[in-house]
């Protein structure tokens, strides 16, 4: 059985507030009060793990140590299994120009384009995966703290030439099972439902919230 979350105040172990709007979004029929790692100064930790999982549970850890609040963390990416799972935990690292130093994902779409032909694969499933872990804080009792963690996933296809505008990263390269829309082409909307964020959060809100 997990854990339950039954305090009153919450981390978002992010930098980013467009995530931390959209967390606090996600948690507001919990009666949640969420503050930021970056409002509360809290220091980002390198990411040194060599999974989703282990980035976004050291994440979690690190926020919750240094805040002594309960810290949500999330690690995400795309992954090619045919190119022996790349660009995985690196998946923003690999959209970065070598003449800019800056993220360009067309540029990283192309890239990945290349690295197929090359390898002359045909079949191009892939996924987007989310890791998203809770941690509390050390504690007397439990003097290492506390985690969960649950995955979230959905599975697909990439195609060639990329469509669509929406969304964000890998999004118009990647068709999920059963659509003929990319995520660049798709409702935004109907994206949140059935994205490996959702899935991730779904079990979250399931394990850790509902009582
Ligand atoms: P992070 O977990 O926010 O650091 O995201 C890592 C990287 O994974 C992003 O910069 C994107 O390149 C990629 N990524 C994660 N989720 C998505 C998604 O929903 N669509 C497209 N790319 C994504």
């Amino acid at each position: 059985m997990a854990r339950k979350f039954r305090e009153k105040k919450l981390v978002v172990a992010s930098h980013n507030p467009g995530k931390v709007r959209e967390i606090s979004e996600l948690l507001k029929p919990f009666g949640v009060e969420v503050y930021s790692s970056g409002e509360l100064k809290l220091t980002e930790p390198e990411e040194t793990g060599s999974t989703f999982l282990e980035n976004a549970e050291l994440k979690a850890r690190s926020a919750a140590r240094e805040s002594g609040l309960v810290a949500l963390a999330d690690d995400s990416g795309l992954v090619v299994p045919a190119l022996g799972g790349i660009p995985g935990i690196h998946s923003a690292r690999y959209a970065e120009r070598p003449d800019t130093g800056k993220r360009d994902f067309s540029w990283g779409m192309n890239k990945l384009h290349r690295e197929l032909e090359e390898k002359q694969i045909e079949k191009r499933s892939a996924h987007f995966s989310c890791a998203l872990s809770l941690a509390w804080p050390p504690c007397k009792e439990f003097p290492e703290g506390h985690v969960e963690t649950f995955e979230g996933r959905v599975y697909g296809t990439l195609v060639w030439p990329v469509r669509g505008d929406q969304g964000f990263g890998y999004d118009p390269m990647f068709e999920a099972d059963g659509y003929h829309q990319t995520f660049g082409e798709m409702d935004p909307g109907e994206k949140h439902d059935i994205s490996h964020r959702a899935d991730a959060f779904r079990k979250l809100i399931k394990a850790c919230f509902e009582q």
